[in-house]
């Protein structure tokens, strides 16, 4: 298969042929809002124009409709964010965002209003986070993202690694990624040199089987046969994977790869993502409908970022009671209750 070539912004998009020339105008104030960019693995996993993997990456004039509800911080980064670069939400862990920048734009991306924006953590900053780890014996995990960690140089991985091996209270770093799936070619040897050994676990996002083709199936293959540990997380998306048909064959491919499915998000609360999001009643009924269709090491936790940092909940009976009419109570980690609203049809 021919290699295609990134699509940088709207223009590009027209010229692939993704974007109707007279659909442009009206789309010109999306890309004025939230950053548009497609890796050519990708384009070339399109089969057609509004296509699974087409609707990931591809703007829509729907991304204009700001609902009350949502928020340019969805998850609460900033709420929980001690030092810059870094959010400590729960005692036992970290996330330390170690780039803001993505190989792709993600349509519904939970911190849309974030990427692309400020790159590389500075060092300085980075320094900061480290210490504040290195000061807080409680923390025993620090999760990379952003952004997308791995767009940075297997160099600077290393780097950052062997920066976290030496603290001795940190038992495990995870790594959220899109890269092995939307740019496997960045999954050199010299990055997997960099992540063998350590106690690094990769989580890969990927949302629909038709994204993982024979280059990411290579990647996937590296990292597992450099011993390291995979998992995947996937949004749950309307009218892309919310059919017990598309998640199952996901799964199924991703077992096959030796990623464990790990989470399905509910679609966060997102500025002008409300397109994409189903109700906790869908997705709850997707789970059932998986239980006893495939084995149980198949089947990920559906769970809720619960709106202004509350952190995240496995959307079962416990965290999330039906109220009626779209509204949820959901009880969050500390015994804290919240209400949730469906998306209006
Ligand atoms: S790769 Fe992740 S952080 Fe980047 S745009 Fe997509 S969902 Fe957002």
């Amino acid at each position: 298969m021919t290699e295609q070539r990134a699509i940088n912004g709207l223009a590009e998009m027209v010229a692939a042929g993704l974007v109707s020339p007279a659909q442009a105008p009206s789309l010109t104030p999306v890309e004025e809002a939230f950053r548009i960019r497609m890796t050519g693995a990708m384009r070339g996993r399109v089969l057609g124009v509004g296509d699974a993997v087409a609707r990931q990456f591809v703007p829509e004039a729907a991304e204009m409709i700001i609902r009350e509800e949502e928020l340019a911080d969805p998850i609460g980064d900033e709420v929980y964010s001690p030092v810059k670069g870094l959010t400590h939400r729960y005692p036992d862990r970290v996330i330390l965002h170690v780039t803001k920048t993505c190989e792709v734009y993600c349509r519904f991306c939970f911190r849309r209003e974030a990427v692309g924006d400020e790159g590389t953590l500075p060092d300085t900053d980075l320094v900061a986070a480290l210490d504040y780890i290195a000061l807080h014996p409680a923390i025993r995990e620090v999760i990379l993202t952003g952004g997308d960690p791995l767009v940075l140089s297997a160099r600077r991985i290393k780097g950052l690694m062997d920066r976290l091996s030496m603290i001795a209270h940190v038992d495990q770093v995870r790594i959220h990624t899109r890269i092995p799936v939307v740019a496997p070619e960045k999954v050199t040897e010299a990055l997997v040199a960099a992540l063998r050994g350590a106690r690094v676990w990769v989580v890969v996002h990927t949302n629909h089987a038709q994204e993982i083709g024979e280059a990411a199936e290579a990647a996937l293959a590296r990292l597992a046969e450099a011993g390291i540990p995979l998992l995947s997380q996937s949004v749950l998306l309307r009218g892309i994977n919310d059919s017990v048909a598309a998640l199952e064959e996901l799964f199924r491919k991703l077992m096959r790869l030796r990623v464990k499915p790990y989470y399905l998000h509910h679609c966060d609360l997102a500025k002008g993502t409300g397109h994409f999001r189903t109700t906790i009643a869908e997705g709850k009924a997707l789970m059932a409908g998986l239980r006893g269709r495939i084995s149980g090491t198949l089947i990920p936790t559906y769970v809720l970022d619960i709106p202004g940092g509350y952190g995240k909940v496995p959307l079962v009976r416990d965290h999330a009671e039906p109220l009626g009419d779209g509204l949820w109570r959901i009880t969050d980690w500390q015994g804290g209750h919240h209400l949730y609203r469906d998306p209006e049809r």
